[in-house]
């Protein structure tokens, strides 16, 4: 069958031929055929010079690029991409690295696969797709990680239900593509979790946090440390190691039940130790210098653009809070996740926030997420976790 053909308008293939790897649906001048959302499509500027071949979905995003050039993304074609992430990975020491063995194996636009997310819970493989073109193919790509993988791979679950673009009208299932596995216990840097895929977020667990988590641990001697928006308490088991308390506080059950657990697994009924499931908004009106250390690291206050303005309000208001009440001499750990938050405009948001408190705050890091997730250079948006180590006079 031919392949459809996707014509840009006049001056709109400026982003692609800077390999900038989305099509919006307003570039788009003509398509010749009639593409049903996971169709491989080509695309054209406006002399109908090719441009790139991608993944087709009818929304704001209409394609999401594979490649820059004319080729056919057959299995061989995903096989190798999947071969440059784990070469990739094994050149960071991570796919043979005892004391880690939790990673995010392939990273989306990171690593050239649009579409897809890949992470690695000891001989567990949790995969996300989103995008019905990377769904589609889903189960060979199952087995294209057990055969490069081989032993080190015991299961493959599929945790695509919530991720696939709502209006494509695919229903996605959540399921083992090859083994099987109840939730196992991982180890990052000498702590222990517990992961457990078909419960958590996510995949279950934040490994973006790891770098930042260590650096945490460097700053917890003997304090009072708050941990909001503590999901599996990954934060909390770092800031354990030889802090006097450590409180966790997260909205939902699920969340400080998981923390709990891994406090447990790693210091058993440690009385330094409590959780609360409150809001985290409510919690910190009533803190007033309880506390040395805050670490703040909400869900993504803005998953698209038109939601921007209300998110940066969100921050600001946050970290206030935050940088209002702690104690003097106090050190804050503040986090965005959102996409389509800068870390510019973040860090404008600190500001405004410590400017409206009037105390006397240094940026002491600045913090982004690890290597396992890279940033593709031309896809700014791949870099979505921005972070400010904040010491407050
Ligand atoms: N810091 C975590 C990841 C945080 S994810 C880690 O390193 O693993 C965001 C968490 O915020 C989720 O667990 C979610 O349940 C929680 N959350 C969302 N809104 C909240 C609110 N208003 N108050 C408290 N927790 C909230």
């Amino acid at each position: 069958m031919e392949r459809v053909r996707i014509i840009l308008k006049s001056g709109k293939d400026q982003s692609l031929r800077r390999y900038h790897p989305w099509i919006f649906s307003g570039a788009i001048k003509k398509i010749y055929g009639n593409p049903v959302e996971g169709d491989i499509v080509n695309v054209f500027d406006n002399k109908e010079t090719f441009l790139a071949t991608g993944h087709y979905q009818p929304g704001s995003i209409a394609v999401r690029i594979l490649s820059f050039k004319e080729v056919n993304p057959d299995i061989d074609f995903f096989r190798g991409r999947i071969e440059d992430a784990l070469k990739y990975r094994r050149s960071l020491g991570l796919i043979d690295n005892h004391s880690i063995n939790v990673f995010r194996l392939v990273h989306a636009e990171g690593d050239n696969l649009p579409g897809l997310i890949a992470d690695y819970y000891n001989g567990v493989i949790v995969i996300q797709m989103h995008s019905v073109g990377m769904y589609r193919i889903r189960k060979e790509i199952a087995q294209i990680f057990t055969n490069l993988l081989a032993t080190r791979v015991k299961a493959v679950y599929d945790k695509s239900e919530a991720t696939i673009p709502y209006m494509s009208g695919v229903t996605g299932v959540n399921e083992f593509l090859f083994g099987e596995s109840g939730p196992v216990v991982v180890s990052e840097n000498g702590y222990k979790f517990k992961i457990d895929w078909s419960r958590g977020q996510k995949t279950g667990f934040f490994i973006d946090q790891r770098e930042n988590r260590k650096l945490l641990g460097n700053f917890s001697s003997g304090k009072n440390i708050l941990n909001l928006f503590g999901y599996t308490g990954g934060f909390s088991v770092y800031a354990m190691k030889d802090a006097l308390l450590v409180h966790t506080v997260d909205s939902s059950a699920t969340a400080i039940e998981l923390a709990d657990e891994n406090i447990n697994l790693n210091f058993g009924n440690d009385p330094r130790h409590k959780s609360f499931q409150v809001d985290a908004f409510e919690f910190l009106n009533d803190i007033e210098g309880k506390y040395d250390l805050i670490i703040l690291d909400p869900p993504a206050f803005a998953k698209h653009n038109n939601a921007l303005e209300n998110a940066l309000q969100g921050y600001k208001r946050l970290n206030m809070k935050a940088i209002e009440k702690i104690k003097p001499g106090g050190i804050i750990f503040t986090f965005s996740c959102s996409q389509v938050v800068t870390r510019e405009n973040f860090r404008k948001s600190v500001f405004a926030a410590a400017a409206n408190t009037g105390r006397k705050v240094k940026i002491i890091h600045q913090l982004s997420q690890p290597p396992d997730h890279p940033v593709n250079i031309y896809h700014p948006e791949s870099e979505y976790l921005k972070g400010l180590v904040l010491y407050v006079e």
